[in-house]
């Protein structure tokens, strides 16, 4: 019997498809990057337009694998959220987004920390209270900590996600609407919902301000994000004559290689730093 369990394993290992065997490989390694807690946060300024002070960073995992080097998130976070490796993942990152940002406002800067949330964590009933918990034992002021959602947890599950969304208000997180014009996203949920802040996904960005179409899509986008009471931050902001057009049409914040790439949280310190010394 042991002879056959071998073999049959020998086949299966031998019919697995090279990607096949690549995810496998990749989740070994990813619950080993978990656990000797060698994954590390970025940081990207969000600023606002009015004042140009950086008002927030968004935390955005990387891995730095010893022999494929740096995986970017979009390579494993599905994988992640299919095999559930998500749930430790996401109380990691939040746990270390929420220690670093009590210690920027300990240290006298009022800046938020956005931290993006799959749908998978969403639904865990002890969402919440892992939450307040973070809160709670890292010392951060809720309204430091931004909740980066997307629309098709949003708008799938909209009752139970309603809930979820008003028992985080309570807590007194923000939230943002992540990649918004990319999703389906209904006027009548986004109205239900009253979500503080909404990011227009970089792909509306990219052909201001010569594009016409997509000019009239961001005017539009914002003003409906006015009549909701909802801020805006631009994602993917790349250039100068991008951001000075979403400052003409009074967007509030943007966030992008223009202004920064996603960093260190050294050198996002170090930056800090620098921009209080002036
Ligand atoms: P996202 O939430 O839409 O994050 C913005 C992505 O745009 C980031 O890619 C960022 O590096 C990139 N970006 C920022 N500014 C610019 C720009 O000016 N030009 C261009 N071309 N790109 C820009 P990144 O870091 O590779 O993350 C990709 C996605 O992975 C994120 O998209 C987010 O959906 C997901 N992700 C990252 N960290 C986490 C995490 O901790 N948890 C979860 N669940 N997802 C995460
Ligand atoms: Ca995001
Ligand atoms: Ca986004
Ligand atoms: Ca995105």
């Amino acid at each position: 019997a042991k002879e056959q369990g071998r073999k049959g394993f020998q086949f299966y290992q031998a019919d697995m498809s090279q990607s096949s065997r690549e995810r496998f490989e990749l989740e070994a390694d990813l619950r080993i990057a978990l656990e000797q807690q060698s994954l590390q946060i970025y940081y990207q300024p969000q600023v606002c337009l009015a004042s140009n002070q950086i008002v927030g960073v968004e935390a955005l995992i990387r891995w730095p694998h010893p022999e494929k080097g740096m995986i970017p998130p979009d390579r494993f976070i599905g994988l992640a959220e299919e095999n559930g490796l998500i749930h430790p993942l996401g109380a990691w990152v939040l746990r270390r987004a929420c220690e670093d940002a009590a210690r920027w406002y300990q240290q006298g800067y009022a800046l938020r920390v956005s931290v993006n949330v799959s749908a998978r964590q969403l639904n865990r009933s002890a969402f919440v209270s892992q939450v307040a918990e973070v809160l709670q034992k890292t010392g951060l002021p809720a309204k430091y900590l931004e909740l980066e959602l997307t629309e098709t947890y949003l708008f799938e599950n909209f009752t139970r996600s309603a809930r979820v969304l008003r028992r985080l208000q309570q807590l007194g997180v923000s939230l943002a609407l992540d990649d918004f014009g990319t999703g389906y996203s209904s006027l009548n949920y986004l109205r239900r919902l009253r979500l503080p802040r909404l990011k227009i996904d970089r792909s509306f960005i990219s052909g201001l301000p010569e594009n016409r179409e997509d000019l009239v899509l961001v005017s539009t986008i914002l003003a409906m994000a006015q009549s909701l009471g909802m801020k805006v931050v631009a994602e993917g902001v790349e250039t100068d004559a991008q951001r000075q057009c979403l400052a003409d049409l009074q967007c509030h914040e943007y966030q992008g290689y223009f202004y920064a790439r996603p960093e260190t949280c050294a050198e996002l310190e170090a930056r800090l730093m620098r921009l209080s010394e002036r």
